[in-house]
């Protein structure tokens, strides 16, 4: 039987829930509650039921899981209201913007028996998932370098996202997918964390930041997000041990270059306003072969459904709270990097 589902926060990204739970083969939803009227009439024309607040919400008996989706200062009084009532939860990212934050709300998860997880949901994007899968198959050997980067160039949201007091800025918003997808890449420990941001088009929160990480096993990992670049970047760039792959945007396939000899016989210089390279010219099919890998499959629906086999007790949380509190970790280390403007050791 499909689980009853109730969202806190039918805005943007309530509303895409809405609609993924909608069509899912696991959940359904059993309604939403928001403190805009405009999105209880948004929710009242496509026939969904709204609470008249969250207490009535989360007293209702039907409902097996709350996802809430409100702006991110909200997110620890309401996941832990909803776990003190009894309910399962799904926080949206980021969690929280501390990790003594998420401490409260995985401690309420535990004393309650409920399961709480966040929706890192891009763990299913197909870019991502290549790249996660060269890594796996080891087919281009270990990474040494990734660099993950996310360019825009509209400025930041001109919502809450703009300020301080509901958790905006740009770390908190993207960073926290990409570090959790760095994080999943690199599971050795994080050893060093140095991270600057901007404030181009916004002074109160950062508009975009450059954060470089250090492995304990001596890989390196780059994530990157502006919002003034009017030129983007590749979204994936890696190199390995057997060659480098990269990934230009979201819509391309990944493309690897696989190294298959390291020694070449007759290097052809190539020539540079300043005379002629061997150095930087580039190699021939002899040593290298190059090729686009498949896109992988994803179906975001999937995380319903692990959510529920784990209420089930037929799985394990595809989105653990502790690899939530390691990013939470990178993303603290990160502002102090940047107050501080100084590499910060660390032990995540
Ligand atoms: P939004 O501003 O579009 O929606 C937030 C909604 O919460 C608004 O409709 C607002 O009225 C409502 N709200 C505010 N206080 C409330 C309260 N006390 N009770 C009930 N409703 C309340 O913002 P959004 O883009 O939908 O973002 C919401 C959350 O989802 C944020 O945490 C954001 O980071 C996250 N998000 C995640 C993704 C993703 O890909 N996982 C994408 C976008 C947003």
């Amino acid at each position: 039987m499909k689980k009853n589902v109730a969202i806190i926060g039918f805005g943007g990204q309530g509303g895409w829930h809405g609609e993924q739970i909608l069509k899912s083969d696991v959940v359904a939803l059993a309604g939403v509650y928001d403190i805009r009227e405009c999105r209880q009439e948004y929710a009242r024309n496509k026939g969904i039921h709204i609470y008249g607040s969250t207490e009535e919400l989360l007293s209702d008996p039907q409902v097996d899981i709350v996802l809430v989706a409100t702006p991110n200062d909200l997110h620890k009084q309401l996941v832990v209201q909803a776990l003190n009532t009894g309910k399962h939860v799904i926080c949206e990212k980021p969690v929280e913007m501390t990790v003594s934050a998420l401490d409260e709300m995985t401690a309420a998860a535990e004393k309650n028996h409920r399961v709480f997880t966040v929706h890192q949901n891009r763990r299913w994007d197909v870019d991502y998932l290549a790249i996660q899968q060269l890594v796996l198959s080891g087919e281009i050997g270990k990474p040494l370098n990734i660099e993950s980067r996310i360019h825009g160039s509209r400025g930041i949201p001109s919502d809450w996202r703009c300020q301080k007091a509901h958790g905006g800025g740009m770390i908190l918003d993207w960073g926290v997918h990409l570090i959790d997808q760095m994080l999943q890449l690199y599971t050795e420990k994080v050893v060093r964390v140095y991270c600057t941001v901007t404030h181009i088009t916004n002074q109160e929160v950062d508009d975009g930041f450059k954060l470089h990480l250090n492995f304990a096993d001596g890989g390196e990992a780059y994530v990157e997000v502006g919002t003034y670049n009017f030129l983007a970047l590749p979204r994936f760039y890696m190199q390995c041990e057997q060659g480098t792959a990269s990934i230009t945007d979201w819509k391309q396939k990944c493309h690897v270059a696989k190294l298959t000899a390291w020694n070449e016989k007759d290097v052809l210089p190539v020539q540079t306003a300043a005379g002629i390279t061997k150095t930087m010219a580039p190699r021939d099919e002899l040593t290298l072969q190059e090729y686009d890998l498949d896109r992988p499959l994803s179906d975001v629906h999937d995380f319903y459904r692990n959510y529920c086999a784990v209420l089930d007790g037929k799985a394990e949380l595809l989105v653990k709270p502790e690899e939530v509190r390691r990013v939470l970790q990178v993303m603290e280390a990160a502002f102090a990097s940047s107050e501080q403007q100084a590499v910060i050791s660390t032990d995540i």
